[in-house]
């Protein structure tokens, strides 16, 4: 018999695990994690980290069937998801109800579990991750157990559960902190890089959204701002650039061609100098790269290893094609990266090991604490985090 190989979105990683186990329900969950006691067991939510945090030979748990909103509370604009819903799958109920996400990233395929589990955003200077909209989580523990927590009940695991890497047990419902049902209008434009660089504070002010992808070896970015409006959305919708609809509508992007990805936040005032210091790089080292890299801002927050923690932030993402060998464009960008106190996305690619980890991120080790009280023998944690685990 072939072994089972799992992949990620990008094709990059690749695992045998002994199982993919596809429970239908919390008891099925609680289930499987009694049973293997002598597995490792990494949740997978839709694959599309690049950092490999799900590879393992242990068991991959797929909870995709625990989907839907599942209770909605208006009054103090919270709902209660299934872990394995799809961003996708929550805008128009949560819309039906009055409410929708704070923000959201540039695709909505992830589970919302598993976006939450690496920090995922979207952009904004006033926006935060949302990992930071996580009110409270209801999780499978390395006993087969399953526990609420929030910052009341077992606020420690509360505080890992709110960024875990999936590593501190099977998140099967979050409770997430929403807002408001609102619209947005895009709008896009080309600008000369360097003036958009002298402006980025003006223009991240002026609407609620603001990015700009740069395409090396151009003197224009390629600038996007999103608004809200009263206005009525125009169905159907149009193409990237010009929509006019309800939040996910807009927030969301088509990103199909396969690429690798390295994304690294720094303090938001190093944002324009760290990326001018790429742009040289890149003109010196790498000129034949033909992948943007994405500028976006995001709000500080107080999640244990959110790459804002207690600063505001902008994020700069490095692509490069799933075919070419991106190792040393990577490593040549995370120098630069790290000269502007950069930490890294979870779920992309680093090159970190845990002593820097311990040294970007002030809760590395209370994360670690905390983690192992609630799995002390380490079920949830695969060869690539125990590579990560100690100074
Ligand atoms: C095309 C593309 C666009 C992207 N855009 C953005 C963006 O705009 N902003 C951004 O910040 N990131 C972005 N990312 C990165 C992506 O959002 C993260 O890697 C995210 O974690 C992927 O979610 P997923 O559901 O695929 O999770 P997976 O990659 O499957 O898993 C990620 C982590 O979540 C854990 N996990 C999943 N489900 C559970 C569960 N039920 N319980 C416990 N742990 C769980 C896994 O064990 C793993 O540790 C993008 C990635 C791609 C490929």
């Amino acid at each position: 018999m072939s072994p089972l190989i799992w992949t990620n979105w990008s094709g990059r990683l690749e695992a045998s695990p002994l199982e993919v186990a596809r429970p239908r329900t919390e008891g099925d969950v609680a289930d499987i994690v009694r049973r293997a006691t002598d597995s490792k067991i990494r949740c997978v939510g839709a694959g599309h980290s690049h950092a490999p945090l799900v590879v393992t030979d242990g068991i991959v748990l797929d909870v995709s069937a625990l989907d839907g909103v599942l209770e909605v509370d208006s009054q103090r604009r919270e709902a209660i998801v299934g872990g394995g819903a799809r961003i996708s799958a929550l805008g128009n109920p949560l819309r039906e109800a009055g409410l929708a996400l704070k923000n959201q990233g540039d695709i909505d395929r992830q589970a919302i579990a598993g976006a939450v589990a690496t920090g995922t955003h979207g952009t904004g200077p006033s926006l935060q991750n949302l990992s930071a909209s996580v009110a409270g989580a209801r999780i499978v523990l390395a006993d087969g157990s399953t526990i609420d927590c929030d910052r009341e009940r077992e606020p420690d695991l509360f505080e890992v559960a709110r960024l875990s890497l999936g590593a501190v047990g099977v998140v099967t419902r979050l409770r997430l902190s929403l807002r408001d049902r609102y619209k947005l209008e895009e709008k896009m434009w080309f600008e000369d890089l360097d003036a958009v660089l002298d402006r980025i504070d003006e223009l991240c002010a002026a609407t609620r959204h603001f990015e700009f992808f740069w395409l090396p070896g151009k003197p224009r970015a390629a600038c996007k701002s999103l608004e809200e409006t009263d206005a009525d959305p125009r169905i159907p919708l149009e193409a990237e650039g010009s929509r006019l609809a309800w939040s996910y509508d807009v927030l969301a992007n088509e990103r199909n061609d396969k690429h690798s990805e390295m994304e690294y936040s720094v303090p938001a005032e190093h944002g324009p100098d760290c990326l001018r210091a790429l742009r040289s790089l890149i003109a010196s080292d790498f000129p034949d790269l033909a992948w943007p890299l994405e500028f976006r801002t995001l709000a500080a927050d107080d999640v244990w290893l959110s790459s804002a923690y207690r600063r505001p932030t902008v994020t700069i993402s490095v692509h490069q094609g799933v075919d070419f060998d991106d190792e040393a464009l990577f490593r040549a960008c995370e120098e630069i990266f790290l000269g502007y106190q950069g930490r890294p996305h979870w779920g992309k690619v680093h090159y970190l090991g845990g002593k820097q980890l311990a040294e970007i991120h002030e809760r590395w080790s209370d994360w670690w604490r905390v983690r192992d009280h609630y799995d002390p023998s380490r079920r949830f944690v695969n060869a690539y985090l125990e590579g990560l685990a100690g100074p």
